[in-house]
């Protein structure tokens, strides 16, 4: 095992949360700690503020501020890590979950006073199919929430995890004393904006001590005593191995603007947050200590400046090293392909770098050689798996509206596609062709750029159609299929069949008809 210590010493990540629970701000802490940055405030929030139709320059700044900070990379009691960053607005949720795919675990944030939201139960969801471990961290507790027990109830039943809180607070809102650490049975005193610090831990060896009762008054003491039998009656410790596996998620109760309990989450996920993990491939299962080097394309971001059509590919190091001016297979397109200036996100600069290690992420300059999911091997032919697509939910079909730029919108439309911002369905045996998203955003972000950047203007035409399912079974029920459902038969980039049904009727109806065809939700069915 060559790179053992390498990889011992890194950590993937992300910080998953509904918008405003305080993803940025703890982000932003985080880094304080790890001294990618000096000052509050440098982490800018990248979430789009209002849905205005028009409002491209939102876009843009969107752009702008998230090819920045996609991922960060910072060094922290030694340990390196890498935080990669997920879009909050749910029209690029899509984003969000090829992201989680290039992560070893979740930080998730939850706001104290709205609880679990949309958008938690969706990123959740995603975390799910893939057993990734997550710690929660309840956030704003200078906040008058929901109670810590109603918190916990909430989150199991609709999060559908085990919970098992390592800190408890006591009380909230203006009465937010601090919070007790349930293993190292110390007290942490809450001063609002200021640094928690050694000075403000008191170690408390037995919590019947009067001491507890100094520091935060009789009553919250009497309280904290009884909360903290019945915890520790209810779970015991921490098992470990249930966490890795995605069974149990460990919870911190805090307050990210004033950097309380923030500390304690880093040093705990330090500790028991996953080494970078292996991947499974359509070959075989990739163990992050073999020798040689693979790893896989999960975002694409096109540049900044309009006058280079090159894009930004992001790399997940699976295995091996990467390095510098190496020849390596890209197994879709069976070439080789090699990188001169591979960049890693170190602080705020980018670098160019030498080499990766399984867990890094490196940035590659891409002319439209990626796809998301593409795999670079030393010469395997494999291919990675798990990275989905997922069946849109708004359907629109692409107009030209300058026949003299067709080749530039199909040129566009084939590129912005390849980098995951929409789905591409042509009509079968046709040219129709038909964008498919999971937020209205997108269809401005496409229209826009597909000006901006490829000089072709289009419009959408609104479509009543209700989900895309690919299609997979006996070739001969499939070709019967196609004949009679002209209409409603697609092919995606790949060529594969998909059916776009009208309503939840129809394709109820077209699955019960049709016993011999499979209809898939995502693209993974292989
Ligand atoms: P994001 O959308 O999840 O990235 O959320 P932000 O980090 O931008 O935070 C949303 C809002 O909540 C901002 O106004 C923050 O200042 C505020 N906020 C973040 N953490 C806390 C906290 O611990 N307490 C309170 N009261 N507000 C917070």
């Amino acid at each position: 095992m060559k790179y053992e210590k390498e990889i011992a010493r890194r950590r993937t990540f992300a910080i998953i949360s509904h918008p405003d629970a305080g993803k940025t701000t703890l982000t932003e802490k985080l880094l304080l700690f790890g001294g990618a940055i000096q000052v509050a405030g440098a982490v800018k929030s990248n979430k789009i503020k209002k849905h205005a139709t028009s409002d491209f320059m939102e876009i843009e700044r969107q752009r702008g501020i998230s090819v920045a900070t996609s991922v960060m990379c910072f060094e922290y009691k030694n340990i390196l890590i890498n935080l990669l960053d997920t879009p909050g607005h749910k029209d690029f949720a899509e984003d969000t979950y090829r992201t989680l795919t290039a992560v070893d675990s979740v930080i998730l944030v939850v706001d104290s006073v709205n609880g679990v939201e949309e958008q938690t139960r969706r990123l959740m969801e995603v975390c799910r199919m893939r057993d990734t471990p997550v710690i929660v961290f309840i956030n704003k507790m200078d906040r008058d929430g929901k109670l810590p027990f109603d918190l916990l109830d909430e989150i199991e039943k609709e999060l559908n995890i085990r919970l098992h809180p390592l800190t408890w607070p006591i009380n909230m809102g203006k009465e937010f004393k601090g919070v007790y650490n349930l293993y190292e049975k110390s007290l942490q005193l809450f001063t609002p904006n200021q640094k928690s610090d050694e000075e403000n831990t008191v170690q408390i060896p037995d919590i019947n001590v009067s001491l507890l009762d100094q520091k935060v008054g009789e009553r919250d003491a009497a309280q904290l005593r009884e909360d903290v039998e019945l915890l520790d009656g209810v779970y015991g410790a921490l098992d470990k191995n249930e966490y890795l596996q995605g069974k149990v998620a460990p919870v911190f109760f805090g307050s990210a603007v004033n950097n309380f309990g923030v500390k304690e989450l880093l040093d705990t996920f330090i500790q028991i947050a996953p080494e970078p993990l292996g991947r499974s491939t359509d070959k075989r299962f990739v163990e992050p200590d073999e020798d040689k080097f693979s790893g896989f394309i999960f975002k694409i971001h096109a540049n900044l400046d309009p006058r280079h059509r090159d894009r930004i590919a992001f790399l997940r190091v699976c295995s091996g090293r990467f390095q510098r001016n190496t020849f390596y297979k890209h197994t879709r397109l069976e070439k080789d392909v090699r990188f001169s200036n591979p960049y890693s996100f170190m602080a705020r600069e980018k670098e160019v770098i030498e080499d990766a290690y399984p867990g890094d992420v490196v940035g590659l300059f891409d002319t439209g050689n990626f796809k998301i999911g593409d795999t670079l091997t030393e010469g395997e032919m494999m291919q990675f798996t798990g990275i989905p697509t997922f069946s849109p939910e708004i359907f629109k079909e692409l107009i030209n509206k300058d026949p003299m730029k067709t080749k530039q919108l199909e040129k566009g439309i084939s590129q912005l596609t390849d980098e995951g911002v929409a789905q591409l369905f042509t009509q079968h045996g046709g040219n129709r062709k038909i964008i498919g998203c999971v937020g209205e955003l997108q269809f401005e972000v496409i229209q826009y750029r597909l000006l901006q950047e490829y000089g072709a203007s289009c419009a959408f035409m609104p479509l009543n159609f209700y989900k895309a399912c690919w299609i997979t079974g006996d070739r001969k029920k499939l070709e019967d299929f196609v004949r009679f459902k002209q209409q409603n038969v697609m092919e995606d980039k790949d060529g594969n069949l998909v059916y776009l049904a009208q309503s939840e009727w129809f394709l109820n109806t077209e699955r019960q008809n049709n016993p011999d065809i499979e209809f898939h939700f995502t693209s993974e069915f292989k």
